[in-house]
């Protein structure tokens, strides 16, 4: 299965972070971009990036999903966490926290100072960041000294001075360390640290200007005009201030987006300050008001066991929030505040999960209406009487020609509908004889079908004409009518001939239809050829596990069935416990003895008997 790029040109132009998936839904590769659509592009079609990774995108590549953040720093973070998170096997260089560097204010002492920190601690201290750049961090420090007036002396030497120090001297601290100075002032200054490290750019310079007019009217020139180059040097950097103050809170933030009765909610997951995750649910053709919905996923969703927060931002009031609130914090076992931002760093937050929730609401429409047009159009291809809403798909396993199995699974509306997936056991075929096992699961499938009146659109076989008239003959036989069949052959390579880069030359997919001499070959990067490739190799998937866990059993079955006092109940205690025959064969007769059921004399006649047995 490949990556379906047609959506690509539908990628917000947002800063965030992408996350490549595998066939199996692991993360492969976790990135940042300032632009997801253009960053995306710039892997598929041309490209300069030499990375390894890259030229296997095409093998690996199964899904990306998107997270919004505000801006360009917070998906670098993001990207951080996630990869430390996952450890994608393509992200080569981990970074970690102490490529960041925070500043912090402890507001709790009396005359605060600001520190450069590597990690922001529960200390009940502000922190502000993260910066990634040693450069940027500085600047905004002689910024500080410079307009804002703060000390940056240590404890130590704050507290043994005699007097002040240069700082002192070239203005930059009132020296509070030995002079009398206003503690009112100096707090003054603190806030108005905060509020430029936030980037509360009105707040900041109502205050700055005020001070300005008060210092004008007192004749005290030389201080307006020091609040006059601190306002312009302010305004200049503020732009790129506004960091993330570290909260010591672990908060979710719920985000929705509506259209009609259609909803969908994001949950970002922000950890002492840092956006590490998020996730997102459809509420498709659901009439229920905003408020009623929010106050009933909360509760549902907390009650399943999530991780609970200190805090939960929601974009609406819901009608019974004290409720709410009194229900989560019952859950958590302390409390938890909900809230409802107008303003500040929490509002900006809420802001992001509303875009979140936007992109997928329209990522998952988008899917949804590319599956429908995806089977029409391979109705039309492949010249089916219906559009396979219900597709079924078949194959068989075997290795080596012993416990042949046999796996069904099913799609409907394009996706994989797991409670229907089946596996068979070949009951009444010996040998290699492919087509009778075929014919044995099929005639099942379709006969207990028949009876609960349950059959899908289209089956699937996996294989070539062969497969496709026994499936064939199966429908005459039960007198089915009206369903379509087809089987889908894998891609050949043609021997003796190689592409432009010297890369061997495959065959496309090729599908056989009823009545139709020549296969129907599926062109890559459709959706039908996405589609069929999906069903076919999830079919294989399904299959290859179970007839790797018959012979996982069988082995046991041989080895441990002759031991005296093991039947199938303790046989399964030993695998569920153990894993492997393996670990069985290395442990020990205590703890064997362990397990319920399984007394000392037994445990030593299992570990003598895998001995003798190896030979030892
Ligand atoms: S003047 Fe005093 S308080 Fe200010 S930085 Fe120097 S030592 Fe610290």
């Amino acid at each position: 299965m490949v990556f379906d790029r047609t959506n690509l040109d539908r990628f917000p132009r947002d800063p965030g972070v992408y996350i490549m998936k595998d066939q199996a839904g692991e993360v492969i590769y976790v990135g940042k971009a300032n632009n997801l659509r253009n960053r995306v592009k710039q892997y598929f079609g041309q490209t300069s990036d030499t990375r390894f990774f890259v030229s296997l995108l095409d093998d690996y590549l199964n899904d990306i999903d998107l997270i919004i953040t505000a801006n360009a720093k917070e998906a670098l973070i993001l990207e951080n966490e996630l990869i430390k998170r996952h450890q994608p096997r393509f992200n080569v260089n981990l970074k970690d926290d102490k490529n960041f560097l925070h500043l912090r204010i402890d507001s709790s002492s009396k005359w605060p100072k600001i520190d450069v920190v590597r990690s922001p601690r529960r200390d009940g201290a502000l922190y502000f960041g993260p910066y990634h750049s040693a450069s940027k961090i500085r600047q905004t420090l002689k910024l500080i000294e410079q307009y804002f007036g703060l000390r940056n002396c240590d404890d130590l030497t704050f507290r043994n001075r005699a007097r002040p120090c240069l700082q002192y001297q070239i203005k930059r601290c009132p020296g509070p360390c030995v002079l009398p100075v206003d503690h009112r002032t100096y707090d003054n200054h603190v806030q108005d640290v905060i509020r430029f490290l936030q980037g509360r750019e009105d707040e900041l310079v109502r205050s700055l200007k005020g001070k300005m007019e008060h210092a004008s009217q007192a004749l005290d020139y030389e201080n307006a005009a020091r609040y006059r180059d601190q306002l312009r040097a302010i305004l200049g950097s503020l732009e790129d201030q506004n960091m993330v103050q570290i909260r010591q809170l672990d908060q979710d933030v719920f985000g929705l987006y509506r259209e009609g009765a259609s909803l969908q909610v994001s949950i970002l997951f922000v950890r002492r300050g840092k956006m590490v995750g998020s996730r997102t649910f459809d509420f498709m053709e659901h009439g229920i008001p905003d408020s009623e919905l929010l106050s009933t996923f909360v509760n549902l969703y907390y009650n399943s066991g999530a991780a609970m927060p200190d805090e939960i931002l929601i974009p609406v009031t819901v009608s019974n929030f004290e409720v709410v609130e009194a229900y989560v914090s019952e859950l958590k076992g302390r409390r938890v505040r909900l809230k409802v931002p107008q303003r500040g760093a929490n509002k900006r937050l809420l802001e992001t999960a509303n875009k979140n929730a936007e992109h997928a609401y329209f990522q998952a429409r988008r899917d949804l209406s590319a599956r429908d047009g995806g089977l029409v159009r391979l109705k039309e291809k492949l010249h089916l009487k219906n559009v396979p809403h219900h597709i079924e798909c078949f194959d068989i396993s075997l290795f080596q020609g012993t416990e042949p199995v046999a796996s069904c699974v099913a799609f409907e509306g394009g996706s994989p509908k797991r409670s229907r997936y089946r596996h068979y056991k070949i009951k009444t075929v010996e040998g290699t004889d492919d087509y009778g096992m075929m014919r044995e699961v099929l005639t099942r499938r379709l006969k207990s079908g028949l009876i609960k009146a349950d059959l899908p659109q289209l089956i699937v076989v996996d294989g070539g004409k062969g497969q496709l008239n026994v499936a064939r003959a199966v429908l005459q036989d039960l007198k089915i009518d009206g369903l379509d069949v087809v089987s889908l052959a894998k891609a050949r390579i043609i021997d003796g001939i190689n592409d432009a880069d010297g890369g061997v030359l495959k065959t496309s997919e090729r599908v056989f239809i009823p009545g139709v001499r020549e296969p129907i070959s599926l062109r890559s990067n459709t959706h039908e050829y996405f589609l069929m490739t999906q069903i076919r190799d999830e079919a294989h998937r399904f299959a290859i596990n179970f007839h790797r866990k018959r012979r996982i059993d069988r082995n046991f079955r041989s080895v441990l069935d002759d031991i005296p006092g093991i039947g199938p109940g303790r046989r399964k205690t030993l695998l569920r416990h153990f894993g492997s025959l393996k670990a069985i064969k290395s442990a020990s007769s205590d703890s064997i003895s362990e397990l319920k059921g399984f007394s000392s004399t037994l445990a030593q006649t299992i570990v003598h008997h895998l001995k003798t047995q190896d030979g030892q």
